[in-house]
């Protein structure tokens, strides 16, 4: 029933199950030598021209697998057909013709036509929102060209670009290996094999099966490890994933598990209705003696009004609305059922580094064995001089200060580079600020860089915590610098560097010295270095774990955001707990959580603290603790993992690959768009545009938005079905009908195109955030919506025979006072739509009663229909309307306002109750 089937913002290979193609044309890539890879594709180890590539660009096209092809336009429209009552519609429309009822049958083909259009354009308008957010988060890739590294949209990729690898990407192309360093993938999207493969560049036999290509990379597939540079073979449909995208093309449906439990419970009304409607039939026929025409015409109208026909569809376009709106505040939701989970999540669990802070980082101390050294300057401007014991010194005095300033640069991957005025960050911000240091003390960036020709590096790694690199001096000498995680790098040191030669060390007071740092909020790494054989070319873990030399530490700090401050301060309203789950060192991370007001007291453990922890208590310190510093990856889904057990509705931040788990375990991954890996972006159910904790509590919020709103759609909608309790009481009783079913298939019309689909709309109410998230096992239907619905219908029942019966009373012609019950059925479902505005709240303040544009558009639109209804002579032959009088007019009016304030002395006293209930 739910008709909207446009994809989700996944991509389309996301899930799908892939099998391996049989056969393949192509060249044999994974056979030949890398240089002659190089040859047969005009490429070179310093990459294509930024022209080449341009002119290859044009003659390849995109690097973009075909788009599966939308439904056409035609065909959308008849799918708004396909619909259990649009079927009973259609019949009942044509046996009114056969048995010469003209009019009702071109009244039923017109409300038919006319949903028809308006579906049609609702879901047109939900696809292009969502096809509009998905491409927020194409994925990007790194190439070199013309000898400069660059971060490409990876569908600019083109065949002979060189294209880097690290862990956590999505390899953009296919690729033939020139560099291989630890590097494993994880090939399951396209061969099913869930163990990522080891690569190599040796060439491999030319009948290797796929995944038996070790000298290859290849398009859609993940990097699980290590680092690697391919050239591209193949691009876009041209790759291995291109030529089984037929299969894979595959169209996810706009539904999520509300939706679906919705879809259910309209298609089981709709059953009952249409049992409901026969036995009608069979009553009007032989008790009440109707003829078989007009038993027939009031059961048609039965069941079109008290079938939700529209309900799923104007769910649907509530969720798109929330999708859109989470967009705005730069959450992109990648699988549609996150909306909803977003407003029921109870605890989350941030990063720290960027999402919690600003990711602005500036070193402001050294430290070496000569003492502590104030760094000054402002942001990353590297202008800024030293002081020690309050006398400025020269850092070219201060051997030591110059030989940590020198390992900051080197052992480094990002940079600075000056932008009119201002410097731009290239890379890690952390390294930024190591590189803005470096020249305050006196290096100049390119020229020591030239100096000490960098041989070889092992990459920063979270669970390793440290970073090396290996450099060849002008003289010959070779040096291993190694800067990370203090308690990682002490415990490799075996000296420290001293004014002249080397001291032992000491780690207990250089334990001390971080722990003074990092109480401050600084984040704090150690540097040290060693000397290598000359000669030596490769850089192994082995080498750098023991025997180096302690050059000193550097402190960094890094302010908390200050949007951050207030979300957190909204999300402890909101009944929400935040946890930081940090890499950094516990002190830092302490005294940031006391900064941002995480809790009021709060507590926190280390990542070596939990592995100790049998489950139970794992248990008990994921709810109490708020901190959880030193952590690893595998951490975080021990503590998502603990927290669902006690019953909590869990997001949780990442950015890593190793963070995938995670975050596909959690009801909520959040992945970072900027700082995290398209592997952590594809594990995750939202993707952070901004990396910003506050949008992540935005979302929440707009997710609280979106069921409430689901709440009024259904609550606004189901009453509807007063007019099919009306029609059959006055069946059951033998009473004129107060409506005709023509004119009952007319409310119908004009109510479903018009005002429910307002509440789509609707902004978030005040309390929203005030309240403590609802349970995750909370059903749409809850008792006390289906008593809101019974009563409500109740009332409209009233309402209608009361009006009928007065009408009557003072002798007005049948027509007119059914011409009276249609408006005051439309006037009292507008005035309950503003009851319906605000589930939690009065509705009677002034933002209640003054409306949104979208009710106001709606409301102008049903007064102009019934007017029309009422007044013009075209629809009085149609329906057999008669004009009423204007004392009438504000009769109905009273109605329908006093239908709105007893719904409102309802909501009071439910609230009195549930709210007595809550504090018993
Ligand atoms: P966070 O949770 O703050 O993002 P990370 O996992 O990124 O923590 O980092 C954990 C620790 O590893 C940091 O406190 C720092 O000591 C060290 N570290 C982080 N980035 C680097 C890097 N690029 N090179 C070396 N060490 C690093
Ligand atoms: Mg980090």
């Amino acid at each position: 029933m739910n008709r909207l089937d446009a994809r989700t913002t996944a991509w389309p290979h996301a899930e799908a199950e892939v099998r391996r193609p049989v056969a393949e044309g192509g060249r044999l890539w994974h056979a030949l030598d890398a240089a002659d890879v190089l040859a047969a594709l005009g490429a070179s180890p310093k990459g294509l021209s930024p022209d080449e590539a341009a002119r290859r660009l044009r003659a390849h096209g995109p690097n973009r697998l075909p788009e599966h092809a939308p439904h056409s336009a035609l065909r959308r429209f008849l799918l708004q057909f396909h619909n259990l009552l649009i079927y009973v519609l259609l019949g009942a429309g044509a046996l009114s013709a056969l048995i010469g009822h003209g009019t009702d049958a071109l009244v039923i083909l017109a409300v038919v036509v006319i949903n028809a259009i308006i579906g049609f354009m609702q879901e047109g308008r939900a696809e292009r929102a969502l096809d509009a957010i998905r491409s927020m988060i194409d994925p990007h890739a790194s190439v070199i060209r013309d000898g400069q590294r660059l971060t490409l949209p990876a569908d600019e990729v083109v065949p002979g670009d060189l294209v880097m690898l690290e862990a956590g990407d999505r390899v953009p192309a296919d690729l033939r290996l020139l560099k291989a360093r630890s590097l494993r993938i994880d090939e399951a999207a396209l061969t099913g094999e869930s163990v990522p493969v080891d690569k190599a560049v040796t060439p491999v036999p030319e009948k290797s099966a796929l995944g038996d290509r070790f000298s290859m990379a290849f398009s859609g597939t993940f990097v699980a490890a290590g680092q690697g540079t391919g050239v591209a073979v193949a691009t876009g449909a041209g790759t291995e994933l291109g030529r089984i995208s037929t299969m894979i093309g595959q169209v996810e449906r706009l539904a999520t598990p509300l939706v679906r439990q919705m879809d259910r419970f309209a298609r089981q009304i709709t059953l009952a209705v249409l049992v409901v409607s026969a036995l009608v039939f069979a009553y009007a026929v032989m008790v009440q003696s109707y003829t078989l025409g007009d038993a027939f015409m009031a059961v048609v109208a039965i069941a079109a009004s008290a079938i939700p026909e529209g309900l799923p569809a104007v769910m649907t376009i509530t969720l798109a609305v929330g999708v859109q709106r989470m967009a705005q505040r730069n959450a992109i939701v990648r699988r549609l059922p996150a909306v909803e989970t977003l407003g029921s999540v109870s605890v989350i669990c941030s990063d720290k580094t960027g999402t919690l802070t600003r990711n602005e980082m500036m070193v402001s101390e050294v430290v070496t064995t000569g003492g502590p050294i104030a760094v000054e300057g402002v942001g990353y401007r590297p202008v800024g001089g030293f002081q020690s014991e309050g006398r400025t010194i020269n850092p070219f005095n201060d051997r030591i200060l110059e030989q940590i300033s020198l390992a900051a640069l080197l052992c480094n991957d990002s940079d600075l580079r000056p932008a009119d005025g201002d410097w731009i960050v290239i890379g890690d911000p952390m390294e930024a600020a190591l590189v803005s240091l470096a020249i305050k003390a006196g290096h100049n960036a390119e020229a020591s860089r030239s100096h000490h020709r960098r041989l070889d590096a092992i990459p920063f790694d979270s669970r390793h915590r440290y970073m090396a690199t290996l450099h060849a001096r002008h003289g010959g000498e070779t040096v291993a610098y190694v800067k990370g995680a203090p308690e990682r790098i002490l415990a490799m040191c075996d000296r420290v560097a001293a004014p002249h030669g080397t001291w032992p060390i000491v780690v207990e007071e250089w334990h001390e010295r971080v722990q003074r740092l990092a109480a401050r909020g600084q984040r704090v790494l150690a540097f040290a270095c060693r000397s290598l054989p000359e000669g030596a070319a490769d850089l192994a873990p082995s080498d750098v774990e023991h025997g180096l030399t302690l050059l000193g530490l550097v402190g960094m700090i890094d302010p908390p955001r200050p949007e951050a401050v207030a979300a957190v301060a909204e999300c402890r309203a909101a009944g929400i707990s935040v946890k930081m789950i940090t890499g950094d060192h516990v002190a830092t991370a302490y005294a940031i959580a006391e900064d941002l007001g995480l809790a009021d007291d709060p507590k926190a453990v280390t990542g070596h603290d939990l592995d100790e922890l049998d489950d139970a208590e794992l248990r008990r310190q994921a709810r109490d603790a708020t901190v959880f510093a030193r952590t690893s990856p595998e951490h975080k889904l021990r503590l998502v993992e603990a927290l669902q057990a006690d019953g909590s509705t869990v997001a949780m931040t990442g950015d890593g690959v190793n963070d995938a788990p995670a975050l596909k375990r959690a009801d909520v991954g959040v992945a970072m768009g900027r700082k995290g890996t398209e592997a952590a972006k594809e594990a995750s159910q939202v993707v952070l545009a901004d990396d910003n904790f506050a949008s992540i509590v935005a979302a929440v919020r707009e997710g609280r938005t979106v069921y409430d709103n689901l709440t009024k759609v259904i609550a606004w909608t189901l009453p509807t079905n007063g007019e099919a309790l009306t029609v059959a009481l006055a069946i059951l009783f033998g009473l004129t009908l107060p409506v005709t079913p023509v004119q009952v298939l007319w409310i119908n019309m004009v109510m479903a195109v018009t005002l429910g689909i307002t509440l789509a709309f609707e902004p978030t109410e005040p309390d929203a955030m005030r309240r403590p998230p609802r349970s995750s096992g909370q059903r749409l239907l809850s008792g006390r919506l289906l008593w809101r619905i019974a009563f409500v219908s109740t009332l409209m029942v009233v309402g209608t025979f009361s009006i009928y019966a007065w009408a009557i009373g003072r002798g007005l012609p049948v027509e007119t006072a059914r011409t009276m019950v249609v408006n005051s059925i439309v006037v009292m479902e507008i005035f309950y739509l503003f009851s319906v505005r605000y589930i939690h709240g009065s509705s009677l303040t002034l933002q209640g009663v003054l409306g949104t544009r979208a009710v106001l558009i709606g409301v102008a639109t049903v007064v102009a229909a019934q007017l029309a209804f009422t007044y013009l002579p075209v629809m009085q032959w149609i329906f057999d309307s008669r004009p009423i009088s204007a004392v009438d007019g504000l009769v109905i009016l009273g109605l329908g306002i006093t239908l709105l304030g007893i719904v409102e002395v309802e909501k009071q006293i439910a609230a009195r109750l549930s709210g007595s209930r809550r504090t018993a």
